[in-house]
């Protein structure tokens, strides 16, 4: 008789999160603890420090960073860039997502698991919050599943009103980075009526991280980063992500209670925050002791023994557990580890692959680049253009004069008096009105004429040059054409 064909990628026909019926299963990771939570620990308290607190820290009265999309306004590291600079915001975006990619081939999802603003809330705020009120994982089932008694509406409304109002607190610091946390202040403090637009978008940002955190949870992850789905054609072989070894790990099975033999991990598991479902020391032939653990921990419920997945965040919550059941079970840790496929097939881990090399030469010619633009790059923009239709005025029988509108784009943060000088020792510019100060982030426009000696020019079309003066310091030349008779 055929034995039946058994489908070892079935899990791939569905996820996790959704049941038989299409609904929502709602994952309860059970709590975890180790070296690597531990670190990732340190890293989110670095990363909150500086998301809730970089929007206060001024250099020259103006916040260091700023990043208002909808004005296309940006200050980086205290340099105002206009929208005429938006070239290099663009360039800075794709050598950011060349970066991304590159990083992403060698070290797979590493900056979902430790850096991504997404599980650093999940998992290091709201996660941890939710530990705090309700318990483990085990707890939490018991209180769903409970009747409705004082206890739990406390619970629940407690954890909820606290979850939205860290969800206030992350909405008016992302607009702080983006309008700037003076205009939040106004927001919070002055009427509503009159800034109904802000604060509108405020308690619309408030709504949407609250609805995420308490609801959308892992499903940002799983089915809506757009990052999250280009895993599948970044990762390689040799990319090390959170990788099971099933070459040690395999085949896989419970260890067996031996008669008269105290079980190594009994000592430890009172104490510990897992407990092992038969716990001996009787060695199987592979060292994963399918305890299940790997699955317990997993904030997006899949099963990393599977192999790499879309889902996995490499979190390293399945590290963690593991090593802990290793050390019970006096066996090596990192059965789960970071490595790539090809690292535990062949033992071998190969970073530079051709594939790498190509991304690292894009990226190294995008940066120089962009530092050659950076480089080029001044405080001031200006341009002076001959006032359209208008052809050339005679002065008097020496001289002649055309007409010019001028545009300066002040990108510094002081206000800028401006005064023009032609670039020869002949001829004179004559301002319509004042002489410009260009206040500071902002752009300044006129009109001026140009008056030329007639025996100075050439030709019909004449090339002329223009120097912009600040508080006697030449900021920048540029040239125009003057206009006279056909010769
Ligand atoms: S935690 Fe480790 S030993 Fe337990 S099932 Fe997962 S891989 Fe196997
Ligand atoms: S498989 Fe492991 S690393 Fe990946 S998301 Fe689950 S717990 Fe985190």
């Amino acid at each position: 008789m055929e034995s039946p064909i058994i489908d070892t990628e079935e899990y791939r026909d569905s996820i996790a999160t959704v049941n038989k019926d299409g609904k929502r299963n709602w994952i309860y990771p059970k709590k975890v603890n180790g070296k690597f939570f531990k670190w990732r620990t340190y890293v989110s308290w670095l990363l909150l420090a500086f998301l809730f607190g970089m929007p206060f820290v001024k250099y020259d009265g103006q916040p260091l960073f700023l990043f208002n999309l909808l004005q296309r306004d940006f200050i980086i590291f205290g340099a105002h860039f206009a929208p005429q600079d938006f070239y290099l915001f663009v360039l800075a975006m794709l050598t950011f997502i060349v970066f991304i990619i590159l990083f992403t081939v060698v070290f797979g999802r590493v900056f979902c698991g430790w850096v991504c603003p997404q599980t650093i809330f999940m998992e290091m705020v709201y996660r941890k919050i939710e530990y705090w009120i309700e318990g483990d994982a085990n707890a939490q089932r018991r209180l769903n599943a409970a009747p409705w008694t004082t206890e739990k509406v406390i619970k629940k409304v407690g954890k909820q009103a606290i979850f939205f109002v860290i969800a206030i607190l992350v909405a008016n610091t992302f607009l702080a980075w983006i309008i700037g946390v003076d205009e939040v202040i106004k927001l919070a403090t002055e009427p509503i009526a009159e800034n109904w637009q802000g604060f509108t978008a405020m308690i619309a940002f408030s709504f949407a991280f609250y609805f995420v955190f308490a609801w959308m949870r892992e499903q940002v992850c799983i089915a809506i980063c757009p990052y999250g789905r280009l895993q599948s054609v970044l990762l390689d072989s040799n990319s090390i992500v959170v990788h099971y070894d099933h070459v040690r790990g395999e085949p896989r099975g419970k260890i067996k209670k031996q008669q008269g033999k105290p079980a190594l991990a009994m000592a430890s598991a009172e104490s510990s925050m897992f407990e092992l479902p038969v716990v001996n020391a009787q060695k199987t032939q592979g060292d994963c002791v399918d305890c299940g653990l790997c699955v317990k921990v997993c904030p997006t419920g899949i099963d990393i023994r599977n192999g790499t997945q879309l889902e996995c965040i490499n979190c390293t919550a399945c590290m963690d557990a593991c090593d802990e059941v290793m050390v019970k079970v006096n066996r090596d840790t990192g059965l789960i580890r970071y490595d790539s496929f090809n690292g535990i097939e062949q033992g071998r881990k190969r970073i530079l692959t051709p594939r790498v090399m190509a991304y690292s030469f894009l990226l190294v010619l995008l940066i120089g680049v962009q530092i050659f633009f950076m480089s080029i790059r001044s405080d001031v923009q200006v341009l002076i253009l001959r006032t359209p239709g208008i052809l050339y005025q005679e002065v008097d029988d020496q001289t002649l004069s055309n007409l010019y509108n001028y545009q300066v784009i002040n990108k510094t943060n002081k206000p800028m008096p401006i005064e023009f000088r032609l670039v020869t020792n002949y001829g004179q510019i004559k301002l319509v009105g004042d002489a410009p100060t260009v206040p500071k982030a902002s752009m300044a426009e006129g009109a001026l004429f140009i008056e030329l000696p007639k025996n100075q020019l050439d030709d019909r079309k004449n090339r002329i040059k223009v120097a912009i003066y600040s508080e006697g310091k030449l900021l920048t030349e540029v040239k125009t054409s003057f206009l006279g008779p056909i010769k």
